[in-house]
């Protein structure tokens, strides 16, 4: 029994040591991850539902470890989060969809809405806002065609500072959109009380809109709710047309999915405005 007990043991820790070793492998190599230039910007567009026009694009932070290979974010900013780093990616990621955007709106003579995601950690800190407007400075960027999603999480945790850097966004101009709404604890009170100007639908509620679901009455509900509070609608991880069709009917804003097109690296994501704006 004894040996039994120290083997059955034996396993649970090689298993707990790769747990383990993965995670501090991503840690040691997210240090210099930036300092080596791993990380890209990837651009999903964001279409009007009735018309197909684009509206803007979300960056996605891509990260290709010459090591490891490509890391999923949903694998590394929770450990960047914890790390510390998080902020630097962020403010690289935003800075870098500044530029792109900038440089869209010189080369096809049209501004474009550009959605830069904001991990819950950063709302808190002091000079975020200002960070913000550094950044726009910077790249000439028009406050009004940047927006910032933030998921609900971050309001919850540490509402107050929140708060107050989301009335500082807003009074330079920014726009401020809640992602992943409908996961966690919604609460509709905050688009009474905050800045928010665009409402993420969830992913998980789109694509589970077959035949007579809840999630087909919730995302109905949902999109009448906030045009009657005088806010837009995306939905997001639309990838069919029935999809489409259902968020056509209840007049959703803007749509995002592989529908249209998956998130994308710059050099074809120029084709693809190429292409949308030639019909
Ligand atoms: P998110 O902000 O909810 O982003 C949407 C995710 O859904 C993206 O995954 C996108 O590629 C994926 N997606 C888009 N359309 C569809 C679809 O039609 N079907 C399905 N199944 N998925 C779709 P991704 O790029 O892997 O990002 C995952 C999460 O990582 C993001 O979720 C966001 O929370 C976080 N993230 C990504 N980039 C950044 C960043 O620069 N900063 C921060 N703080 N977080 C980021
Ligand atoms: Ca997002
Ligand atoms: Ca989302
Ligand atoms: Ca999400």
């Amino acid at each position: 029994a004894k040996e039994l007990g120290k083997n059955n043991y034996q396993f649970f820790d090689c298993d707990m040591i790769e747990v383990v070793t993965r995670k501090s492998l991503i840690e040691q190599l997210l240090r210099t991850a930036l300092d080596k230039n791993e990380f890209a910007v990837h651009y999903q567009p964001q279409m009007a539902a009735a018309t197909g026009d684009i509206r803007g694009f979300e960056a996605l932070v891509r990260w290709d470890s010459p090591e490891r290979g490509p890391i999923s974010p949903v694998e590394f900013i929770p450990i960047a989060e914890e790390m510390g780093l998080i902020a630097y990616i962020d403010q690289w990621v935003m800075l870098q969809a500044c530029r792109k955007n900038v440089e869209f709106q010189k080369r096809f003579g049209r501004p474009y809405l550009m959605s830069v995601n904001i991990s819950a950690l950063q709302l808190k800190q002091r000079y975020f806002a200002e960070n913000v407007e550094a950044i726009l400075k910077e790249t000439q960027m028009k406050p009004e065609h940047l927006e910032i999603e933030i998921t609900e999480s971050v309001l919850i945790e540490s509402l107050e500072s929140s708060v107050a850097a989301l009335w500082k966004l807003e009074s330079l101009g920014v726009k401020i959109a809640l992602d992943d709404f409908g996961t966690g604890y919604s609460s509709l009170s905050y688009l009474k009380v905050l800045p928010i100007h665009t409402l993420k639908i969830d992913k998980s509620f789109v694509q589970g809109m077959t035949s007579a679901s809840a999630e087909k009455a919730i995302t109905e509900s949902i999109i009448d709710l906030v045009h009657k509070l005088g806010h837009g609608v995306v939905a997001e991880g639309v990838e069919t047309e029935e999809q489409l069709a259902l968020l056509k009917t209840w007049n959703c804003d803007f749509v995002q999915g592989y529908f249209f097109s998956k998130p994308v690296a710059e050099d074809q994501l120029i084709n693809l405005i190429s292409d949308t704006n030639n019909g």
